[in-house]
Formats: structure tokens, sequence, C-alpha cells
């Protein structure tokens, strides 16, 4: 139980692959399935990191040939793996698949409605292309520089709005110019970045304001994997199919990238988030798009004005319940004027701070947020109004916990308290279980599924006896 809350309230670390369809993301990502989970079985047993050797057979993620795609949407491994980071402190890693992102089948609403969402969600954003970084590529980052600039110009602001960009250029053809590997990465990305006066006025911006916008940007330059993984239906998985330079390349790519030294937790708004919360905060930006229409940077303002505003509005109702709690402690019955004393007086030190809360996007969110907190604290003044009724009655003091439900604040989280990690709160709430993998309508759109793995123990068992039979 200790292990399981202890996940719940870890710094999230949130690793996304997003790109064209059929280019091998989520190949990619069983490779930091398999690293990640290999450093974990390290870290515990104080033994020394092995990984992706001779006898490895890859799982995880389904990559497959052929043209049939999944459906459109983010997948996530349900299950967040411990990592020790450098610093001692316990990161939960979620890693995340997109599919339909710039894939022809989907509509470029979906398309962008995809990317926009795991950009935002994302601690590390890996942006997968094949051989070069094209122009559409880099028109697609438009969004996010639109939105940067936006969120710079609030009265308040908190800094990049972005963490980590990662281009992945696989099959990259061109190293007599540049090597392959992170070196030769920044030098091509510092030559596709460079601006003139030819390029189309959008795509310049992006390119000059990229870096300001994003907190660090990387680039890896991929050898193409050798026939055997190229090839329909004849790669398993088995490592030692792998063309030697892709696995070396992997190798030293996967720990930059994911090494304890350089994970770095998810942050909205200028603080880290828990793994409990990454699932409110998933939720609010499913919900903040629509997949229908193109996603503008002023609902990601919104969703995160709505974040701000529903922690403050939490922080200010326990603060009024406990405050409440004090004024009405003890066993004897209180005036009704006293009882409403006490609820003006908390009350409008409830209200003071939730309007203390940072400010950004509309101030139509902070109102109805604000109404919501009003309601809701009138709700516990007749709570309290019963409890103290009730002392009339018995003449003992009702010691019931104050808040009752309000921890949660309404938004749903209600299971977690039975201390479900990430994943299986998830599955709880959508309650929809079929061939082992779950679908959550977050948002209410036909298309637009976020898709979780089952996290169960089975799941679990499996990959840590794959481990312990190496
Ligand atoms: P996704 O749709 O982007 O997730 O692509 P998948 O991971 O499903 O991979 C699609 C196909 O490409 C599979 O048959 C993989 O074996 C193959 N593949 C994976 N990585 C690479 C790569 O770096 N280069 C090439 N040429 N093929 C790859
Ligand atoms: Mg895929």
């Amino acid at each position: 139980m200790m292990i399981i809350l202890s996940i719940e309230h870890s710094s999230v670390v949130v690793i996304s692959v997003a790109g064209a369809f059929r280019k091998g993301k989520s190949f990619l990502l069983n490779f930091f399935l398999e690293y990640l989970y290999n450093l974990h079985k390290s870290q515990q047993s104080d033994s020394s990191l092995e990984w992706l050797t001779d006898d490895c057979q890859l799982h995880g993620f389904h990559w497959r040939a052929g043209v049939k795609r999944d459906t459109v949407g983010i997948w996530l491994w349900g299950e967040p793996i411990m990592i020790e980071s450098v610093t001692g402190e316990m990161f939960a890693v979620l890693l995340m698949d997109t599919q339909g992102t710039f894939d022809n089948n989907s509509t470029y609403q979906q398309c962008m409605t995809v990317f926009a969402l795991s950009t935002i969600v994302s601690s590390v954003q890996i942006y997968n292309v094949v051989d070069n970084i094209q122009e559409d590529a880099l028109q697609h980052l438009s969004l996010f520089v639109e939105y940067g600039r936006m969120a710079m110009e609030q009265p308040h602001n908190f800094g990049k709005p972005f963490q980590q960009l990662v281009f992945c250029v696989r099959d990259f053809k061109n190293q007599e110019e540049y090597e392959f590997g992170e070196n030769g990465g920044t030098d091509f990305l510092e030559n596709v970045l460079q601006t003139n006066p030819e390029q189309p006025e959008e795509i310049k911006v992006v390119r000059e304001l990229l870096r300001e916008y994003f907190e660090d940007i990387q680039c890896y330059l991929l050898p193409h994997p050798g026939y055997k993984v190229a090839e329909r239906q004849s790669f398993r998985g088995h490592v030692k199919d792998l063309r030697p330079l892709f696995r070396e390349e992997l190798k030293k790519m996967v720990p930059n990238l994911l090494g304890p030294h350089n994970l770095k937790p998810k942050i909205v708004n200028g603080k880290t988030v828990t793994c409990r919360k990454m699932m409110q905060y998933f939720k609010e930006y499913a919900a903040s798009f629509d997949g229908e229409t193109l996603p503008q940077p002023q609902s990601i303002l919104n969703a995160n004005a709505k974040l701000i505003c529903i922690e403050a509005a939490h922080e200010a109702k326990v603060n009024y319940c406990r405050g409440m709690d004090r004024s009405t402690y003890g066993t004897r019955m209180m005036s009704e004027k006293k009882l409403l004393e006490a609820h003006i007086k908390h009350g409008i030190t409830a209200l003071n701070i939730y309007d203390k809360c940072p400010k950004i996007g509309s101030n139509e969110v902070r109102r109805l947020l604000l109404e919501k907190l009003q309601e809701d604290i009138n709700a516990e003044l007749e709570r309290y109004k019963r409890l103290n009724e009730a002392k009339r009655v018995t003449g003992c003091a009702s010691a019931m916990l104050a808040c009752g439900d309000s921890v949660f604040l309404g938004i749903g989280l209600g299971s977690a308290a039975s201390g479900a990690i990430a994943g299986a709160v998830l599955t709880l709430q959508a309650g929809v279980v079929s061939l082992g993998i779950v679908a959550i309508p977050i948002s209410l759109t036909t298309l637009f599924f976020i898709w979780a793995y089952v996290w169960t123990k089975p799941c679990f068992e499996r990959i840590t006896n794959k481990n312990k039979t190496r």
C-alpha cells in the first residue's frame, strides 16, 4: 500500500512519441520500455544495468508492418515505471504512443489534436520523422509557437511553456555530412532551423522562435535498422536481428533521454505534476479540444487557466473546512448567528485564497470556477448546520472528518482514494475491458479516445519474470 501511495504522489515524467503513421514510433517505444524496466530492476537490486542484450526480445507497444492502422488517439503504457533520479527522487515514468499524427487517413484536425494534446501533456515530445525534417514538420509546430507567444504575454507567465522537443530522424542517409547520433543531430538541426528570405513567413517564425518556447530542443540521427526490421512481417523483436549500427546508436540515445541524470518531471503552470494529478490534467486538456476543429492557442491557455483555478479553489475550500472545523469544535450546539459569523470569516479567507491565484486565460474561466467554489462552500455550510443541529439532539460532538470528499473536489478521481495508480485509475473509471485493452473516452467525439493498456498484476509479473530469466 505504501508503495502504491508513493507512486500516486511521485512526480511524473511523460515521454511521448508523435509523427506520421508507420515510421517506427511504437517500435522505438519498445526500446524505451526495455531500458526503463531494466534500469528499474538494476536500481532495485543494486546490480549493474544490462539491456538490449543479444538474447533479448522486444515487447510492449504494438508495432506492425502493412497499411492497416490502429485507432486515432493516444496510447498510454498502463503502468508508470518507477525510476530513481540522480537526486534520489523517485519519478513515475509514463510512456505515450500516438496514432494518427499527420497521417492521410485522419483529418488534419484530428492530427493536430493528437499532436497538440501529446505535446502539452508530455515532458519530452519525440517528433519522429524519416530521412529529413521537412517543411511541413516545422509547419505543424507553429501552433506551439503561437501559444508560446500568447502565454508569455499573460499578466502571469510561468516561463517557457513547453519542456523538451526531440527530433528523431529515422533512416538518416546523409552520413557523409552529419554523423549519426546527437552530435550530428545538433549540427543538422542547426542547419534546418536557419532562416532565409525565401521561406514563407509562417515557417520562418517557427524557425526563429521555436527555441524561445521549448526549454530544450534536441535532434538525433538514426541509421536504418536493417532489412529484417524494415521488411514486412520478418521481424519478431529479436535484438540480434537488428543492424549493429542501429543498436549502437540506440544504446547511446535512449539513456541520453531516459537515464537517471536526464529525467525531468512534467511541469504545468510552473509546478511539477504528480502521477495522480496527471490523470486529472489529461482529462482537462482532452476536454479542451473536440478533435473536429483545429486546436487553438486560446483553448490551451484556458485549459491551463482552469487547472490553476481548480487547484486554487481546492485549496480555498480545504481552508474553509479547516477553519469551520476549528470554529465548530466542541460538544455544545452553537447559535445560528455564531455559525454564520464563522462561515463569513472563513468564507472570505477562502475567496481571498482563490483570488490570489495567478491570472492567465479568460476571466470567464475564473468566474465559472469561482461560482462553483461559492456553491461548494454553501453546501459545506449546510453540512455544518446539520452537524450543529445534531448536537442539540444528541449533545455529543460529531467528530466527522471535515471536507467530506472535497479532497477530490468533484474532479471524479474518487477511485484514486483506493490507492490505485495512474493506469489503474483510468481503468477503473472506464469500466470497459476487452482483450486486455481499455478504451477511455475522455473527449466525447467519436474518433478521439485515449487508450490505455490495462495495468494488471499479471502484466507486471510477466515483464519482471522475463527479466529474471535472463
Ligand atoms: P508507427 O506507426 O510509427 O508506430 O510504426 P511502427 O512502429 O508500427 O513500425 C512500422 C514498421 O516499420 C514496422 O514493420 C517496423 O518493423 C518498421 N520500422 C521500425 N523502425 C524502423 C526504422 O527506423 N526504419 C525503417 N525503415 N523501418 C522501421
Ligand atoms: Mg504505432
